[in-house]
């Protein structure tokens, strides 16, 4: 098949909690209103460290934040914030026709609410989202997150479902524009290595997740760093893509 005109340059698959957000929803329920934040370093490093699933210890921090979902995501749409760059960057990229699609290991219904509220109506109908969800019990009001692949250690295996949206969107081996991929933590080790550059968090674990597996990585502060790194590759149509990478 040959590379179809209406190709984008590029497709960029993006973390959503604490890369498009400044917090990490999930971390702000259960440090705040869930078992704390000692609990959940604890659990982090387990789960970076390989000895705990991020599917088993993720759950665990759900699990102690037993406020109803609705009121959850009132107090989550009053304190979490969007990356700066963000908005500017999914306008450059809906100008440009690149898909931005999130790729999360939080609850859609969430994300939804974050989206709308800090990017707006239009982003609601571009950005995908491919997430887990979240089912509550009308009666009791309980809740509990529902995972996209409850198989996964990640419970969302999101090398996965990149490989279902190309496929889906009828991508192949030759007809695949540049792909970016955008994170922060631990929840993107399964998305590192499917793309042809990983942007990852300054200062966060999924920086010495990609030291240590040797995984190449290009560091952003904010979207307004991926903006013009993008800008830059896509420019040089990927050729210059190693001058990037900062673990050579
Ligand atoms: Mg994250």
């Amino acid at each position: 098949m040959t590379k179809q005109i209406s190709s984008p340059p590029a497709i960029v698959f993006t973390d959503w909690d604490g890369t498009v957000t400044l917090q990490d929803s999930n971390d702000y329920l259960t440090d705040n209103i869930g078992f704390g934040k000692a609990r959940r370093s604890a659990i982090n490093q387990e789960i970076l460290e390989g000895t705990q699933s991020f599917r088993d210890g993720f759950q665990e921090m759900l699990d102690s934040v037993t406020t109803p979902f609705p009121e959850c995501i009132d107090f989550l749409l009053k304190n979490v914030q969007l990356d700066p760059g963000f908005k500017e960057f999914y306008h450059w990229c809906a100008a440009k026709k690149i898909p931005v699609i999130v790729i999360s290991s939080g609850m859609k219904p969430i994300i939804y609410a974050l989206l709308k509220n800090l990017v707006g109506e239009d982003a609601i109908q571009n950005i995908e989202i491919i997430s887990n969800g979240v089912k509550i019990n009308e009666e009791t009001k309980e809740w509990d997150i529902v995972y996209k692949d409850p198989q996964s250690p990640f419970g969302h295996d999101k090398s996965n479902s990149i490989k279902e949206y190309l496929e889906k969107h009828g991508y192949n081996s030759t007809n695949t524009p540049l792909l970016f991929y955008c994170g922060d933590g631990v929840s993107d080790i399964s998305a590192a290595k499917e793309t042809n550059l990983l942007f990852a968090k300054h200062g966060k674990d999924l920086i010495k997740y990609s030291i240590r597996e040797k995984i190449p990585y290009t560091e952003f502060n904010n979207f307004a760093d991926i903006l013009s790194k993008i800008t830059s590759i896509i420019d040089a149509d990927g050729k210059n893509i190693n001058e990037f990478i900062e673990n050579k």
